[in-house]
């Protein structure tokens, strides 16, 4: 399974991420996961990025390409992945098509979990009480709505021009979001794959 999700920031990618990963044995690729990963560990690359995550900005283009590389190729060869935080901005669709042509390997869904913005607030707030992520101050929240509505909404153009984006109903309960995305993915999973 190679499946992209995409989502504003609180709309619920990391959940659905990890459960289709378990469902189809793909790897789930969060960016955002990998990136606070190097901020935890202190890493050079964790101090160059985390001004840009607490500011809710974008890690260059560049950088996430070289992140995430090897880590696709891999995961394709393997059980496939779920990719949940990238391609964030239409330039890193760009270069995930290319790298994916490379390979001779294609992107199979892209699943818009669709959600409104107010809903995505309060959800983020929800998580700010138990979490306390450095991104997820009422102003930072915002402009990451901001950033996402500017260079991530495009995507869904993108993918729709391409004929992969289904786009499902988010704003419900967890567990029933899930039964969707479950509905359009299971029709394109090898059956032996499922659990
Ligand atoms: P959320 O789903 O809450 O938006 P993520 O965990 O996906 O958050 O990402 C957290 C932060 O990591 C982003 O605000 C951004 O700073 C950085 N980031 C993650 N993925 C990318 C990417 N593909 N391109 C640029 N920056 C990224």
């Amino acid at each position: 399974m190679r499946v992209l999700l995409l989502a504003p920031p609180g709309g619920g990618k990391g959940t659905q991420g990890a459960r289709i990963a378990e469902r189809y044995g793909a790897e789930h690729l969060a960016t955002g996961d990998i990136l606070r990963a190097e901020v935890a560990a202190g890493t050079q690359l964790g101090r160059h990025v985390s001004d840009v995550l607490a500011r809710g900005d974008l890690v260059s283009d560049s950088i996430i390409m070289a992140l995430v590389r090897e880590r696709v190729i891999r995961a394709s060869k393997a059980g496939g992945y779920v990719l949940d935080g990238f391609p964030r901005t239409v330039d890193q669709a760009v270069s995930a098509y290319a790298l994916h042509a490379d390979v001779d390997i294609s992107l199979q869904a892209v699943i818009n979990l669709d959600v409104p913005a107010e809903a995505v607030l309060e959800r983020m707030r929800a998580r700010a009480a138990v979490q306390g992520r450095a991104d997820d101050t009422e102003d930072v929240m915002r402009h990451r709505l901001e950033v996402y509505a500017e260079k991530t909404r495009p995507l869904l153009d993108y993918y729709a021009r391409r004929g992969l984006l289904v786009s499902v109903d988010a704003a419900g309960p967890i567990d029933e979001l899930t039964a969707s995305v479950f509905r359009v993915l299971d029709p394109i999973a090898e059956p032996e794959l499922v659990h």
